[in-house]
Parts: structure tokens; C-alpha cells; sequence
């Protein structure tokens, strides 16, 4: 993507499922859905379960 679109439409953003912070997915998404920072944290605890 090197076109950069004048977002048209503020798409409703599903909420982070730990936190509840505005996550980067849209709300048609399907499973849970976490933001940048809780999905880094899911990512790190998966990383060094133990
Ligand atoms: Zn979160």
C-alpha cells in the first residue's frame, strides 16, 4: 500500500477484550480482539509461559 486513502469513513473499532481500549480492528471482527498494547502483553506471556 503506498497510496495513502483519506479515510472516508471512521470505522467503528472493536474494543480491546482485556483492557476495553479501542483496539486497530474493526468491530466485524470475529474472536477477541486486543489492543496494541494488551496483544504485545498476550504475545510476551505466550512467548514465556511457565
Ligand atoms: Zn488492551
Amino acid at each position: 500500500m503506498t497510496q495513502t486513502t483519506p479515510t472516508p469513513d471512521a470505522e467503528a473499532l472493536a474494543d480491546c477484550v482485556l483492557c476495553g481500549e479501542p483496539t486497530e480492528y474493526p468491530a466485524s471482527t470475529r474472536g477477541a480482539t486486543y489492543c496494541p498494547v494488551c496483544e504485545w502483553q498476550e504475545a510476551q506471556r505466550t512467548a514465556c509461559s511457565g
